[in-house]
């Protein structure tokens, strides 16, 4: 009784991972030999208690043994450790000198979706105001960008899920596009567990049976990339046998007749072809949507992470409008966010074309706002830049130094080999990482900061919720906040005032950027949030309740009509021929997060999970002579990766998947296609054409 009484409490906060943002405690180490552990919080209404294998040993990447714990800086071709003042100095330096030879432009930003919306907020303001560069983008480009661009196109307003999750439970069909939840957020299953157990039904559309698709009414398993066929088929049986709900049509959209012609171009029997989903089954899943009282359309990165992203999700929006399930309680289209703050980091200012509350950066009077709280003339604020992976393959050539702010692109890039190529060939590289990433040891100057738990800041989850991240432990002492990190090189480059180290004074002027923008925070603070578990934006007043669910009333969209936009098929920017047969696709396992850099080091997750693999069906691990467990070469237009195979009966014949957690032989990026969506400027991650072959002892 007196041990019990004797630990400290839990302090509340949420997991470092996925965009669940699952609540939990963490109760820091009572004395020497202990370790901080992390506890359940069941009172979070999101996850009431339930987290993954990540959440639950999140702890361990506290341990300092596993972590940076001193700035380190190259000299003689090594990284050796350094104090503070020599790192920041040489990093302010390294910058300057480019941008004093090249120009401003020559310097870039590169951010992650996993940063806070602090740190997201003060990079994009360091790089605009204190590098005066155009050059910022960041990974989340490729996590949802075509999501996003759908969202504005239909809706005019880009928020994830514009309901909260506990509306899935309640609604009564789901459609899940390209979403391995049982995978990725294994506490979110316990909604569409709800849902079937409420008497809503399930589809799953996903050329693998994932574990996610066998807990499925009815599982559609299309060729990869042809999801935006099957939709525009989907749409055409709905006109066909008049399921159209005219009177939602007229009353709440606009661009009918144009969407309407696209789809009837795709007849069932062309998209069977296309697709591979036999016609009776496409024509199930359009009876159950139609029957539902009320039905969504939730997508992740499957569709979304493809050349053609934007009118996949598209398409899917297409059906949800003219089926009348949109802007109706318990109906619409959501985007599962991945990154941990996937949807606040891409609303306040990291990204290459906007600014904070989602204002778009070519317009004159969200120049003129920002400029204001920033103190600055908007003159002086740069344009647009380039999209994540056109700045990274602009590395060495026009942009020739980068600060990497929580990103590993040596892994989670497309054309991952070019990608760490372009790295090495800068003239300057900083990172700012939590550990030795594969991106961080190829820098010059590597600062540690803090994470999750030794820090205070708020993050945004799929919902739109912003929560707020507590600090429960103390960092090791030579480790410093992303937000000292920029406070310190502001200073060096002549920017005394206006990159505070405090949280939640950055916060408040967040606050103020986003005041009547899209994304409004204004009424959102940390005493609102911590009282209220959690405030949805648009949030624009202190008295404003927040926004659990938009278009309720009309979209935001400036006549209050949500827009069709006509969509038609295409194929993917590299469909398989004689030198590369098969599909490849990509994808994550439960126990890794995104790079991997942080779960990779956590022993429990991976002795579960410890390296790529190549899923294969039996019939073609026949044809090329391969076992379970032998290794197979997979080859692309880009490179070559090799990992065991895993045959299994739950994949198409004639696709393979990879994990893309890991570096090394096993490499999936090694393979995946740049090719980008021409409006989000997505990368086609999710297939591209390869060879495979049985790697033998190679
Ligand atoms: Fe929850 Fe995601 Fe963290 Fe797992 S990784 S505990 S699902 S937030």
């Amino acid at each position: 009784q007196a041990a019990v009484q004797d630990r400290p409490a839990a302090v509340d906060t949420h997991c470092p991972y996925c965009a669940l943002q699952c609540g939990m405690g963490v109760r820091p180490a009572t004395g020497p030999g202990t370790v901080p552990e992390v506890v359940e919080r069941p009172a979070f209404p999101v996850n009431q208690g339930a987290l993954c294998g990540k959440g639950r040993t999140a702890a361990a990447v506290l341990d300092p043994r596993l972590r940076l714990t001193r700035p380190l800086v190259r000299r003689d071709g090594e990284l050796v450790p350094a104090g503070w003042d020599e790192a920041l100095d040489r990093a302010a330096e390294g910058l300057a000198r480019v941008r004093d030879a090249h120009g401003a432009d020559a310097v870039g930003v590169f951010g992650g979706g996993g940063l806070t919306n602090e740190k997201a907020y003060a990079l994009g303001k360091f790089a605009r105001v204190a590098l005066a560069t155009s050059q910022i983008d960041y990974n989340g480009r490729f996590c949802m960008s075509s999501a996003a661009a759908a969202h504005q196109r239909a809706f005019g307003l880009d928020r994830g899920l514009p309901f909260p999750l506990e509306d899935v439970a309640r609604t009564g069909c789901v459609i899940l596009v390209g979403s391995n939840l049982a995978e990725t957020m294994p506490p979110a299953l316990r909604y569409l567990r709800e849902l079937r157990e409420n008497g809503g039904r399930l589809i799953v559309v996903d050329p693998r049976r994932t574990r996610t698709a066998e807990q499925a009414d009815l599982h559609l398993a299309p060729r990869p990339g042809t999801d935006l066929a099957l939709a525009l088929g989907m749409l055409h049986l709905v006109v066909a046998d008049g399921r159209v709900d005219d009177g939602f049509v007229a009353d709440r959209t606009s661009g009918w007749p144009e969407a309407r012609a696209a789809a009837m171009a795709h007849w069932p029997e062309l998209v069977e072809r296309i697709t591979g989903v036999p016609l009776p089954s496409i024509r199930e899943a359009v009876r159950l949507f139609c029957d539902a009282d009320s039905a969504m359309v939730l997508t992740a990165r499957g569709p979304e992470q493809q050349s053609k992203g934007t009118d996949t999700v598209g398409a899917w929006i297409n059906l949800c409008l003219a089926t009348g399930h949109a802007g109706r309680p318990l109906s619409g289209y959501g985007c599962l966010t991945g990154q941990g703050n996937g949807q606040g980091g891409r609303e306040h200012g990291q990204k290459a074309d906007q600014l904070p509350g989602y204002r778009r950066l070519a317009d004159p009077g969200a120049r003129a706002h920002v400029a204001g709280v920033w103190g600055v003339a908007p003159e002086t604020l740069p344009g647009p830049g380039r999209s994540a992976y056109e700045l990274l393959d602009a590395l060495g050539g026009e942009v020739r130094s980068l600060l990497v702010m929580g990103s590993n692109p040596v892994v989670s890039a497309p054309r991952a080999a070019h990608v760490a190529e372009r790295l090495a060939a800068l003239d300057f590289l900083v990172v700012a990482d939590v550990v030795l990433s594969e991106t961080a040891a190829l820098a010059d100057v590597v600062l540690p900061v803090t994470q999750w738990a030794e820090e205070t800041g708020t993050v945004t989850n799929l919902e739109g919720r912003v929560l707020l991240r507590r600090r429960a432990v103390d960092p090791p002492p030579e480790v410093r906040s992303d937000l000292a990190v920029l406070h310190g090189l502001a200073r060096r480059s002549g920017h005394e005032k206006g990159f505070p180290t405090d949280p939640e004074e950055v916060f408040e002027e967040l606050r103020r950027a986003s005041a009547g923008g899209p994304a409004d925070y204004s009424g959102i603070s940390y005493r609102r949030i911590a009282e209220e578990d959690g405030v949805f934006w648009p949030c624009p007043g202190e008295d404003h309740p927040g926004t659990r669910r938009l278009f309720l009333d009309r979209f935001a969209t400036e006549d209050g009509r949500a827009r069709f936009v006509p969509v038609t098929h295409r194929p993917a920017a590299e469909e398989p021929d004689a030198e590369y047969p098969v599909y490849l696709t990509t994808g994550r396992v439960v126990a890794h997060y995104q790079s991997g850099a942080q779960t990779r080091r956590v022993a429990e997750l991976n002795a579960a999970a410890p390296g790529p693999f190549v899923e294969l069906h039996p019939r073609l691990a026949e044809r090329i002579g391969v076992a379970d467990g032998e290794r197979v070469a997979v080859t692309s237009r880009r490179g070559r990766a090799v990992a065991p195979a895993r045959v299994s009966r739950d994949i198409r014949p004639d696709t393979v998947f990879m994990p893309f957690h890991w570096p090394g032989e096993g490499r999936a990026n090694t393979l995946t296609n740049p090719a980008l969506d021409p409006t989000s400027r997505m990368p086609e991650f999710k297939l591209c054409a390869v060879r495979v072959e049985a790697a033998g002892r190679d």
